[in-house]
């Protein structure tokens, strides 16, 4: 046994300081920033470095699906570390393959080719690729209520070949998508909100010129923005208007898909079928990082006989395809997905359903499976959104009962692991009923 780490107090005051002076966190101005260490986790409980264990009601960025140090994703990576750690996208190679297999069985028929990436972000750069070479068009539709990565500017910052057949920095355009809580079309009901939303998809497609557009970009549930779960018919009728006017339809799963919803991909639960598929996070709940494309066979076979300008180093990268391939079999095996739906239906949803009965300040509560928004505002009529500050306190009482929260704006997500049992999403509520009359909300 080599020498435990989780147990030093010395080396974990070390991680604090070499993490303060080397560090360059993401997002965040970095003078006064104060991260939290963690040592280790398990399921659903993550040790930080002052020994508490706490409940992991974010899934970090909603990405560990599968919970914390999965032995059979340990296994797997371990297995793979062995036989043979790296390999170049070009080569063949087993664990890509069954990666590839396994996660192309989750998308509708007629999905059969993968394209790793390195993780969501540019998934979503390669799908929109795809996308325009197949048209021959640059626009890209997308709402102004969604979260698709943090790329963009690379590629056409780049000057050999390979920036030209990519030069899309602009063509842009967004739209509003369905949220009936603030609704934008002054809609009442979901169909109204649907109709009025789809009626408007139109408009802007007719407006942009039918002719210039080469897909629209949507999340299957859009996640950062809000847990905004879209009404039943929406994809549909995207749909028909997209194959109307020949314009793909884009699915972004990285955040919704493989368990969060408590379906294997957020668009099982809808009547329709786009061209292609993102997805990242959840495949292997970035044990290794990795995302890729999933393209229907017309979008695939556009590129059997011309070059697809688009690679990574570490396409297909034999960790990351080790951790999917185990991932995806452990799911299976101990009926992760069912779990998820089963919190969601029996659990979390009724759960959370009651603290808006008992804090006014609760101005919707929305979502299914592990993906659960509670939308907090300072007064129901109005539907001002609660000030920064408490929702601040929010996470601030969260940390000090033991219960991680995430909190967006003014929304709490409540994202666990697929993984959670009942009685460890009943403990997070429980926790979260008294954090908001803390909080006095
Ligand atoms: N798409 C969606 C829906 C996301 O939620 C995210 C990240 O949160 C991304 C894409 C980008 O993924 P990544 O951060 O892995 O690049």
């Amino acid at each position: 046994m080599g020498h435990d780490l989780s147990q030093d107090a010395e080396i974990w005051d070390d991680a604090y300081k070499l993490n303060r002076a080397h560090v360059f966190h993401s997002w965040h101005a970095q003078r006064n920033l104060d991260p939290t260490e963690v040592v280790t986790g398990h399921g659903v409980w993550l040790k930080y470095g002052d020994g508490r264990e706490m409940l992991d009601f974010t899934s970090q960025q909603v990405n560990v699906n599968i919970g914390y140090q999965h032995p059979k994703v340990i296994e797997g990576i371990k297995k793979q570390a062995e036989l043979l750690c790296t390999v170049g996208p070009d080569y063949a190679n087993l664990a890509r393959g069954r990666a590839a297999s396994l996660v192309a069985r989750r998308a509708p028929e007629g999905f059969d080719k993968v394209f790793f990436t390195n993780a969501g972000a540019d998934a979503n750069e390669n799908a929109m690729r795809a996308a325009r070479l197949f048209t021959g068009r640059d626009k890209i539709l997308s709402s102004y209520r969604c979260y698709h990565g943090n790329t963009g500017a690379a590629i056409s910052a780049t000057g050999d070949w390979r920036r030209k057949p990519n030069d899309y920095s602009r063509g842009h355009v967004h739209f509003f998508t369905p949220y009936l809580y603030r609704s934008e079309f002054s809609a009442t009901t979901q169909e109204e909100e649907c109709e009025r939303a789809l009626a408007h998809l139109e408009h802007v497609i007719q407006f942009e010129g039918p002719d210039t557009i080469a897909a629209v970009l949507l999340e299957s549930v859009p996640g950062t923005a809000g847990i905004i779960i879209p009404p039943k018919d929406y994809f549909k009728g995207v749909r028909e208007i997209t194959k109307k006017y020949s314009i793909l339809m884009i699915t972004d799963e990285v955040m919704a898909g493989f368990g969060r919803t408590g379906f294997w991909f957020a668009l099982d639960d809808y009547d329709y079928t786009p061209d292609i598929i993102s997805f990242a996070k959840g495949c292997n709940s970035g044990y290794v990082p990795a995302g890729g494309v999933i393209m229907s066979d017309p979008v695939a076979h556009r590129f059997d006989d011309i070059v697809f300008p688009g690679g990574l180093t570490y396409s297909g990268h034999p960790l990351a395809m080790g951790a999917i391939v185990a991932t995806q079999e452990a799911m299976e095996e101990e009926h992760i997905v069912d779990n998820a739906y089963t919190i969601g239906k029996d659990v979390l949803g009724p759960q959370l359903t009651a603290l808006y009965d008992k804090h006014p300040k609760i101005g919707e509560v929305r979502g299914k499976g592990v993906f659960w928004a509670v939308e907090m505002v300072a007064d129901r009529t109005t539907k001002e959104p609660l000030d920064d500050a408490t929702m601040k306190q929010i996470v601030a009482e969260g940390d000090k009962r033991g219960l991680i929260l995430g909190v967006h704006n003014n929304r709490i997500h409540v994202t666990p692991p697929c993984v959670i049992s009942a009685d460890e999403a009943t403990q997070g509520v429980e926790i979260l009923d008294q954090v908001l009359t803390a909080a006095g909300c």
